[in-house]
């Protein structure tokens, strides 16, 4: 049986990784996007249980008292967090799991020796970013000043991180990724016990 890999991918608001993440699950059958929950109210075209799982407070701190976490975050004034249990199963499974959260989350997921591949997506610049978050038109001036000083700080956790991606063509992106993903498979780790079973000696 396959392997299953987990692939952490963070980056600021606006970078692209929403899009990035989205383009390489419709390429693939074979990988898994982890469904969030979050404490945030859904937006115009968001489902429960697709986009994310949309939580009351009281269910999200009931839910880390339960111990029901990867990892759990407050962002934007928002929590977010991982559903353990799923994940752990898709990996069981030999499914590879994409996990799109924040540095805050990434780091709890790393901390706690979770093996995978840390990805970090760039803008082309600072200014890129700028007019990215301006383009939403859903911001005003003082959300984008708070996430352009978010990213700052999120892009400071770039070291803590095994690849990034530039994302200023798209396509070239999403290949980025990808290539980065298939490079995960050959590489050798403590998942590595059934191909070193399978070459053993021949007498
Ligand atoms: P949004 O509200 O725009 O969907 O997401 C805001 C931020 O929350 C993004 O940076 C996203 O990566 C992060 N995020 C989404 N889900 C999770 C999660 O499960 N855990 C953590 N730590 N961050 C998350």
């Amino acid at each position: 049986m396959a392997e299953g890999r987990l692939f952490v991918i963070s980056g600021p608001s606006a970078v692209g990784k929403g899009t990035i993440v989205k383009e390489i699950m419709a390429s693939s059958t074979d990988i898994s996007l982890s469904i969030s929950a979050t404490t945030r109210s859904p937006r115009a075209g968001e489902t429960d249980g697709v986009s994310y799982y949309f939580l009351t407070k009281e269910e999200f701190k009931e839910k880390i008292d339960n111990g029901g976490f990867l990892e759990w975050a407050e962002v934007h004034g928002n929590y977010y967090g991982t559903p353990k249990a799923p994940v752990e199963k898709l990996l069981a499974e030999g499914k590879d799991v994409i996990l799109e959260i924040d540095v805050q989350g990434a780091m709890q997921v790393k901390e706690s020796g979770g093996e995978g591949a840390y990805i970090f997506i760039l803008p082309p610049s600072m200014e890129e970013l700028k007019n990215r978050i301006n383009n939403r038109g859903t911001e005003t001036e003082e959300a984008i000043a708070l996430r352009m000083s978010k990213a700052a700080g999120e892009i400071a956790y770039l070291d803590r991180y095994d690849y990034y991606v530039i994302n200023d063509d798209l396509q070239e992106a999403i290949d980025t990724v990808k290539a980065i993903m298939v490079s995960e498979h050959q590489k050798i780790n403590s998942k590595s016990e059934t191909l070193l079973a399978k070459f053993k000696e021949v007498k």
